[in-house]
């Protein structure tokens, strides 16, 4: 009777030990599955999802058989045709848009033109542009891409350490992958110095595999030269020099000098209407110091001017009520050199220049 007791209490006891552990096996896996399948990654998929969509409507001649990691990576994908940008919109870089031409652009669109001469003759695995903010080294990447007809595959290395962590390294071999799948395609890896920097001792033990994973599959890549790693950095001396080596074309965009800021000038303000008077000598030498996107933003400002005066002329009297309808026989008067001279100054030495030239 005692023994039989005890036995049952065994029993009970068990059945009690394999009920919590099977509990807490389910609210673990539940609370895992809902880490990995929070809101981050459903949007992901959702954006991954409409992507795919977009690029099997666009080349319904691809026979796409993807896996969910390279499905992530196809919503970082810009087709050739979606790029606004062309050689012709960059300003002052035409030494470096014939260099990128002739050894990056013609072999990656016409790869047998180079596989028939010399085995030297093959077009680079990887580039990389350099240079301060705001110079243009995005849109070399971009115009290259539209130029080339190749896949533009946009990473934000950043961006996937952050949010992926833990299948970043999935990733990684999904870039390589996809851009396999689509080629001819650019990998452009902005801000490359975030993640292919010096190896250091303290570097998490994910991220040193992740950086020798990258290197062997960038490694693997055949000489065929259609696939191209393209990086763009403002600090070029904190890349690892282990693939620096792997990006044998450099390219230094610098602050523009005054040559080339007539020439991003004309091409920002080929659309405006300029007063007879404009003396556009006077605005390069004020833009001194500034790079290709503080001078967008300077024209912007300049232009606002005259648009500013036109909006007080003709609609101070709607204040709180409703907006006129604009005078037929008005327009927006054209751009002065003195309307550069109204806005804030964008740089310390545009400052300097701006306000000497004022004296
Ligand atoms: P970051 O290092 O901050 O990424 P970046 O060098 O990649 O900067 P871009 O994004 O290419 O700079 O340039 C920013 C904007 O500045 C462009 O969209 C363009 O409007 C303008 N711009 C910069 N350089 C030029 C240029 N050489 N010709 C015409 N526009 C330019």
């Amino acid at each position: 009777m005692i023994k039989d007791r005890v036995s049952l209490s065994a029993l009970a006891n068990v059945a009690l030990f394999l009920g919590s552990g099977l509990s807490i096996y389910y609210a673990l896996s539940y609370l895992i599955s809902n880490a990995t399948e929070g809101p981050t990654a459903v949007e992901a998929k959702k954006r991954s999802e409409a992507a795919l969509k977009r690029f099997t409507a666009r080349r319904p001649d691809l026979d796409l058989d993807l896996d969910e990691y390279e499905k992530l990576i196809l919503a970082e994908v810009i087709a050739p045709e979606d790029i606004s940008v062309g050689f012709d919109d960059i300003g002052g870089l035409e030494d470096i848009v014939d260099d990128l031409r002739e050894s990056v652009l013609y072999p990656l669109t016409v790869p047998g033109l180079f596989s028939s001469g010399s085995p030297l003759l093959s077009a680079p695995k990887g580039v990389l542009l350099y240079g301060p903010p705001g110079c243009g080294k995005t849109m070399l990447a971009k115009a290259l891409a539209a130029e080339s007809s190749a896949t533009f595959i946009n990473i934000k290395m950043s961006t996937i350490l952050d949010k992926w962590f833990g299948q970043s390294n999935k990733l990684v071999a999904a870039i390589f992958s996809l851009a396999h799948k689509l080629q001819p395609s650019i990998v452009f890896i902005d801000e490359i110095d975030s993640f292919l920097r010096e190896r250091q001792k303290m570097d998490h033990e994910v991220t040193s595999m992740l950086k020798a994973e990258f290197m062997t599959l960038w490694d693997g890549l055949t000489s065929d030269g259609r696939i191209l790693v393209l990086g763009a950095t403002n600090r070029p001396n904190d890349i690892d020099s282990a693939f620096l080596r792997r990006m044998p074309k450099r390219f230094a965009v610098r602050l523009p000098k005054p040559p080339q800021r007539r020439k991003i000038l004309e091409l920002l303000l080929r659309g405006t209407e300029l007063d007879p008077e404009f003396d556009l000598d006077a605005v390069v030498a004020n833009t001194a110091g500034m790079s290709g996107s503080d001078i967008k933003e300077a024209c912007r400002d300049a232009v606002m001017v005259p648009a500013r005066e036109y909006f007080r002329e003709h609609y101070a009297a709607a204040k709180g009520g409703a907006v006129p309808r604009a005078p037929a026989d008005t327009r927006i008067r054209a751009l002065k050199t003195t309307d550069f001279f109204l806005g804030q100054p964008a740089t310390e030495e545009f400052g300097e220049t701006l306000s000497s030239a004022l004296d």
